[in-house]
């Protein structure tokens, strides 16, 4: 089972694949986390990195595509990609790798979100620096206002949350991501998700589709 999740920043990916993995025991990546860990680790490609991010442009293909691929050959079994692909040029790159290795991507799904709602659910959000868990103040607070659960360390907000950056985020994913539908719609294997209600509610819809979808095939 080797699934995709398309949508925008702040449509709940991240959380849901989680909750994927959890169920259907599958392995978890993330293009944000690879990204932040190769930011962070200061090489000359991690700066250039980070120069797009803080930018709030995305991330050049060739790169993405070098970045990610070695990454998901080395996953064990199964697994929900999250933040990858995000355009044609790496879809079809993967596409190419998965079929070659006899995995294939065998559901992709699309989660769709109003943007006023997915402002909101900017504002609020907060990150972990030490174990990179999210928060959200309103929708997933911590335990302790502040704080992460897991190791007690101070929640902050991230460079590429910032309203601005978060702003031209939406607008650059609405506006390179409508052909990658449009391509995972002709391989037959694209379903939408309604991700604007809760985290528990949309999960629900998620996983029955999973379910679904799997037992039909
Ligand atoms: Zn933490």
């Amino acid at each position: 089972m080797n699934i995709a999740l398309l949508g925008p920043p702040g449509a709940g990916k991240g959380t849901q694949a989680q909750r994927i993995c959890h169920e259907f025991n599958l392995a978890h990546l993330s293009s944000g986390d690879v990204l932040r860990a190769e930011k962070m680790a200061g090489t000359p490609q991690g700066l250039r990195i980070r120069d797009f991010i803080d930018k709030g442009m995305l991330v050049p293909d060739d790169l993405m595509i070098q970045l990610m691929l070695e990454k998901i050959l080395a996953l064990p079994g199964g697994f929900v990609l999250d933040g990858f692909p995000r355009t044609v040029p790496q879809a079809r790159a993967l596409t190419d790798l998965l079929h070659d290795a006899l995995r294939p991507l065998s559901l992709v799904l699309n989660f769709v979100v109003n943007p006023r709602v997915l402002s909101h659910r900017f504002e609020g959000r907060r990150i972990c620096p030490v174990c990179l868990s999210v928060y959200h103040v309103d929708s997933m607070p911590p335990r302790v206002a502040g704080v992460c659960d897991n190791d007690g360390h101070e929640l902050l907000i991230r460079e590429d949350d910032r309203p601005e950056v978060v702003r031209q985020r939406i607008e650059l994913y609405q506006t390179s991501t409508g052909p990658l539908i449009a391509y995972y719609a002709q391989l037959g294997i694209l379903k939408t998700i309604d991700a604007g209600g809760s985290v528990d509610d949309v999960s629900v819809v998620v996983l029955d589709k999973i379910r679904r979808h799997f037992a039909q095939s």
